[in-house]
């Protein structure tokens, strides 16, 4: 049998189905390779012992021959989710020392398939960042390079990943953060279609944006934790009400027309061309097509479509995002959560003190460009005009999508950069989100698939975009993909 750090998440649950393992071995194994793999800041919050109780009751399950699809796999989930067994800090100071008294909807359901959370990990405060290196718990490393970034805001969820600590986990992505860290680490992401996962427990950051996801190393493992994670719930209000569904069901099925040698056969896959502009890398441009190459022999057609606002994405994303930001963040008033000025002369200077120690830099610079963008007198000018240009990306995304079926282009226009690089000029990194913020804007479903490796040996992304509803499309794509190459099962040296 495989080391326990080298199987995915289903390869691990038949293991522990079929008794060849039990969860207990399983979480020891990776607790340890957690304690090993410390340096890379993946986790905020270890919780052995807890971990240790729930993989003995997911043994006793088993036993009892009442496995399901994940009874008994270890996963961690991104600090951002609150649990009422372990504290949430959302990787912000201001939340120092918070315990919820309850499961976000998404934890509660992992755990009730029988998912054994080993514990929290590393992401930009409040999930604002590209990077990972607004954590104010110290950032994350990319195991690819250790010089390098893991991407962000879900960055210790990837590493966690990539590094072989767990092999699933949750994510956000509210502009990016599970397509774009994924990307960088070399594993497979999904951002489901707004409202398929509960925000409900999830701290906010943009609450017209925001969506959960899992992260895995193949499609297959992120179809099943999703089936896991996703569903109605009457405690989000934007949650769609439709039906559980079974995306590794939707992920096996055959298309009509499909051979054997061409799963894919009949599939359009459009490539827009502002997805493919000048500045893009040479290294990305090489491996993304490289992936696409793969597609066409698997029976795709790729056909050439247009999203012409896709430079907009940018400014309206950096005003929508911080405009509800600004509204969700004023809830960490020194009252109701968390952190709480030591020394203060009256109430208001306690919120000054308060929120001036609690929150980074960056978090400061969103609540004063959504404040200032909501203001009287510019609110018309920026948010409003902002609202109206979303519905036209959004409209554009269907126009293409009447010629084609999926949308694909590079994650990220380049692979993982330096440490530090981002310091001197925090709006640079915003540029960098140009290819997942359409899709966010449009609150479409998007993945991650690697597609192999550009400058340093750092992995490159392929961003599949799907139209609503259509995760399994998405993910039938990327696990026939998977199944005729290997970038995803690739190991970082000394992983
Ligand atoms: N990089 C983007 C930002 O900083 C996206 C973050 C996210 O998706 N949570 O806002």
């Amino acid at each position: 049998m495989k080391p326990v750090h080298d199987m995915g998440v289903a390869e691990l649950a038949a293991a522990l189905k079929s008794r060849a393992l039990s969860s207990r071995e399983a979480t020891q194994a990776l607790l340890d390779r957690v304690t090993a793999h410390q340096a890379l800041g993946a986790f905020l919050h270890v919780d052995a012992e807890g971990a240790l109780a729930r993989a003995d009751a997911a043994d006793a399950q088993i036993a009892a021959g009442q496995a399901g699809a994940l009874t008994g796999v270890p996963v961690a989930h991104k600090d951002i989710y609150v649990t009422a067994d372990m504290p949430t800090t959302a990787g912000s100071k201001m939340l120092a020392g918070y315990r919820s008294p309850f499961d976000a909807t998404v934890v509660a359901r992992l755990n009730a398939a029988g998912t054994v959370s080993l514990g929290k990990l590393n992401c930009d405060e409040f999930a604002m960042g590209s990077a990972n290196e607004n954590s104010a718990y110290g950032p994350a490393s990319n195991p690819w390079d250790v010089s390098r970034v893991p991407g962000g805001s879900s960055g210790g969820s990837a590493v966690a990943v990539a590094a072989r600590l767990v092999p699933g986990v949750t994510g956000t992505d509210t502009g990016g953060s599970i397509r774009q860290p994924a990307s960088f680490t070399g594993i497979t992401g999904i951002k489901p279609t707004y409202g398929v996962c509960s925000r409900y427990g999830m701290i906010a950051f943009a609450s017209s944006l925001d969506q959960a996801g899992p992260m895995a190393r193949s499609a297959e493992d992120c179809a099943l934790l999703l089936s896991a994670m996703s569903g109605f719930d009457e405690r989000d209000a934007t949650s769609v009400n439709q039906p559980p569904q079974d995306f590794h069901a939707q992920m096996l099925a055959a298309r009509e027309g499909a051979t054997a040698a061409q799963p894919l056969k009949g599939l359009r896959i459009g490539l827009p061309q502002e997805f493919f502009p000048a500045g893009l890398t040479a290294d990305v441009d090489a491996a993304v097509r490289a992936g696409l190459a793969e597609l066409e022999k698997l029976g795709a057609t790729l056909v050439p479509v247009s999203l012409p606002r896709t430079e907009l994405a940018i400014p309206v994303y950096y005003i929508i995002a911080p405009a509800e930001a600004s509204s969700n963040l004023s809830r960490f008033d020194g009252v109701k959560f968390g952190h709480r000025a030591d020394k203060y002369d009256d109430l208001l200077d306690m919120y000054k003190k308060t929120r001036a120690q609690g929150f980074g830099a960056e978090v400061k610079r969103r609540i004063m460009i959504g404040t200032y963008v909501l203001s009287h007198g510019y609110y018309d000018a920026y948010y409003l005009q902002a609202q109206k240009l979303r519905r036209m990306i959004a409209d554009d995304f269907q126009q293409a999508f009447a010629q084609c079926d999926l949308i694909a282009g590079p994650v990220a226009p380049s692979v993982a950069w330096k440490h530090g690089a981002g310091k001197d000029d925090p709006t640079a990194a915003y540029l960098a989100d140009i290819f997942t913020l359409p899709g966010s804007l449009a609150g479409l479903p998007g993945m991650s698939v690697p597609v192999g490796f550009g400058e340093g040996g750092l992995p490159v992304g392929l961003q599949l975009i799907g139209n609503y509803f259509k995760e399994g499309q998405l993910l039938h794509a990327a696990h026939a993909l998977q199944q005729a190459t290997d970038w995803h099962q690739r190991a970082p040296a000394g992983f």
